[in-house]
């Protein structure tokens, strides 16, 4: 097949010539959406002439079904009919045209862009690390997080955390502040403190204790806070304000002793730069499907490389972003930590995959089957699982954590 490029010149689509080689024309993509408690996730199922199959995830905070459709238009628009290595340009062609680019296209370029990696990893018989650079690392730390659902006092608190700290992880995160909005009373302050002295308390002085605060607080509030915390050893603050407004966030970030930590909600390399000009952000989390894709997360670790900033890529969805994730995490020589939530989730998570990723130790192994090394798809049990209407996390309401 013959595309015309961009500078109007004729370009070949074909992989080679040889005839071994498989092109893997895209045939078919389904849409899924799948109730997983307090979200829903979203999954693309790709399928090619080469009788090669692959998955990719789009889920997206609480507008599942918006992804579910924008897969649809994106894969009649650019997909169907086009051979799975054409991830570039399936990328490039997409977020020119659809014009009002953001979250929800994003996301479903994403899903649609990590099953072709999985189809192009099974095609060559690879995994996808080993088609970006290749191995650099033995294996992956992880930090543990909605393992606090069921914990609310202090005690409990120090109880949880000292399980999730004898399991391995390096690291644990949790968001202390329950519905605080911008500048919470001295008493919900005190509260959220204690929490935090009683995990310290139960996960003693070697793991790494991580604070997201959700974008809650105002820059005067979030000051007093991260300051009030600094006897505790907190190795990040994330999004201590809100992450739309780079300067305010960057106000926090020189005032405060901790490591800033944002990037989740910010969905292009483009919105990046001005960012990481402000030279306040010590670790960047993009999330691999709302910045489009595990190719713009290669990038975007570049970028952040190229200011000596760590990457640890957000995690809170299905399995398929976390196999997509540690895909990446193995190729990538910035790479920190990877966040975790598989051991505090639903169980069906594990079955939705031949081979869904799991850590063990508080760490993932880097598989080495071809792809996304997840195997295949299992639709019936999607379709079990269907959207759930009440599957959502407000953050900003009472008891939200009780959800995970
Ligand atoms: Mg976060």
């Amino acid at each position: 097949m013959v595309m015309t490029g961009s500078g109007g010149e004729q370009m070949n689509s074909t992989v080679g010539t040889a005839s071994s080689r498989k092109d893997c024309r895209i045939t078919r993509v389904t849409a899924y959406v799948v109730g997983m408690r307090w979200r829903n996730c979203v999954f693309a199922h790709v399928s090619t002439d080469d009788g090669i199959n692959g998955v990719g995830e789009g889920s997206l905070e609480y507008q599942p079904q918006a992804v579910a459709a924008a897969i649809d238009q994106l894969a009649h628009r650019y997909v169907i009919g086009q051979s799975a290595f054409s991830i570039e340009r399936f990328f490039h062609d997409a977020l020119r045209n659809e014009f009002m680019r953001g979250p929800i296209i994003n996301s479903a370029i994403a899903a649609i862009e990590m099953a072709m990696w999985d189809i192009v990893g099974k095609a060559l018989d690879r995994p996808v690390y080993d088609l970006l650079g290749g191995r650099m690392h033995e294996r992956l730390p992880a930090y543990a997080n909605a393992w606090y659902g069921q914990a609310k006092t202090p005690v409990e608190m120090e109880r949880a955390a000292a399980a999730v700290a004898r399991t391995g992880y390096r690291g644990l995160k949790f968001d202390p502040f329950g519905d605080c909005g911008r500048d919470p009373r001295a008493a919900d302050v005190r509260g959220a403190i204690d929490l935090v002295a009683a995990v310290r308390q139960g996960v003693g002085p070697d793991v790494d204790v991580l604070i997201d605060a959700h974008g809650r607080f105002s820059v005067g509030s979030a000051v007093d806070i991260c300051r009030k915390l600094e006897p505790h050893g907190i190795y990040w603050m994330e999004e201590p304000v809100d992450a739309d407004n780079h300067g305010a966030l960057a106000a926090v970030g020189r005032t405060i002793p901790q490591r800033l930590a944002t990037g989740e909600r910010c969905t292009s390399r483009y919105l990046l730069q001005s960012l990481l000009a402000t030279n306040e952000v010590d670790v960047l989390q993009p999330d691999l499907i709302h910045i489009g894709g595990i190719m713009e997360g290669k990038k975007i670790a570049a970028i952040a490389d190229a200011a000596y900033i760590p990457v640890s890529f957000h995690n809170p969805f299905g399995p398929v972003a976390t196999a997509a994730a540690v895909q990446l995490d193995a190729c990538t020589s910035n790479f920190v930590m990877q966040e975790s939530f598989c051991e505090y989730d639903v169980e069906m998570r594990f079955d939705l995959l031949e081979h869904a990723p799991r850590p063990v130790g508080g760490h993932y192994d880097i598989p080495d089957r071809p792809g996304l090394g997840v195997g295949e798809f299992r639709p019936e049990v999607a379709l079990a699982h269907p959207f759930d209407k009440d599957a959502f996390l407000p953050l900003f309401r009472r008891d939200w954590a009780t959800r995970f």
